[in-house]
């Protein structure tokens, strides 16, 4: 560890930050902190702010207050790049980024952004092959080496997100963040999606906004819930699901959705 960095510090520590669009305060005095090896699911109604929050922790906002910590270091004030290179990776659009490419030149590229070079540079520095060998180690370890060959845009859209948590992967991230990764993806492969997540390096930070309860239950270990930008509640997917004012934030707007 390096410039004031300390062993013992979270991979993602966001503290008491709040953000206001004109009238509406979006984020309100919200902290979260997540160790290395978290598998943290971010939920609650539409509207509560997961979004605006997720913004402020890769950069893409600024809080009006509060500051965010990559390993230590505040990046508050940095933009998305600063944040890249302290480990932080979001999902990629992939859908409209790489369509036409293959997943493995995809996911080259991605190793290739990560090594700070151009991909036309990878054959002459002469480690083409190496980058070629984890690119597939990734594709496999996603359960997409079957069609690592095939323009993205042939892929389904199930796979399409798969591969966006490839291209994440390619980043070799310390915390990853995922807003709604299975969102229109048909149940039975937003499963196979979270399998993919469950597979990550274990000292990965991971943070994913999800609604399927089922989902949260079997992929999260621990769980914020956001209701009007503040958090409602935290803990395990149980402690929150058997939380009365969850449940009361839940239902009427979306249902029964938290008793799956
Ligand atoms: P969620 O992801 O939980 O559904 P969002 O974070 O997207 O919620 O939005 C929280 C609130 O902030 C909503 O009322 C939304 O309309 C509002 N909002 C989000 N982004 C902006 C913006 N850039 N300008 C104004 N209002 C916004
Ligand atoms: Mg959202």
């Amino acid at each position: 560890m390096s410039d004031g960095a300390r062993l013992n510090d979270y991979a993602l520590s966001v503290e008491d930050v709040s953000i206001r669009f004109g009238a509406l305060q979006a984020v309100d005095g919200v902290s979260l902190q997540l160790p290395a090896g978290a598998r943290h699911a971010l939920i609650g109604p539409n509207g509560a702010g997961k979004s605006t929050f997720v913004g402020l922790i890769t950069g893409t906002l600024r809080p009006d207050s509060g500051r965010v910590l990559l390993g230590g270091h505040d990046v508050t004030r940095t933009g998305f790049s600063a944040r890249v290179r302290r480990g932080l990776v979001r999902s990629f659009q992939v859908t409209s980024l790489f369509s036409e490419m293959s997943a493995l030149d995809s996911v080259l590229l991605a190793i290739a952004e990560r090594e700070g070079r151009s991909a036309r540079m990878l054959r002459p520095l002469g480690r083409y092959g190496a980058f070629v060998d984890e690119a597939g180690e990734i594709l496999r370890s996603v359960g997409l080496i079957g069609v690592a060959k095939r323009p993205v845009s042939d892929l389904a859209y199930g796979q399409q997100r798969v591969v966006e948590i490839a291209l994440a992967l390619a980043a070799r991230p310390r915390v990853l963040v995922l807003d709604e990764p299975a969102a229109g993806i048909p149940a039975g492969e937003s499963t196979r999606l979270f399998e993919v997540l469950e597979g990550l390096p274990a000292e990965v930070a991971l943070l994913f906004v999800e609604h399927d309860m089922h989902l949260v239950r079997r992929f999260a270990r621990a769980v914020t819930v956001l209701a009007g930008g503040k958090v409602l509640a935290e803990g395990t997917p149980a402690h929150v699901a058997a939380d009365p004012a969850v449940q009361d934030a839940y239902l009427g707007r979306r249902g029964a959705g938290l008793h799956a």
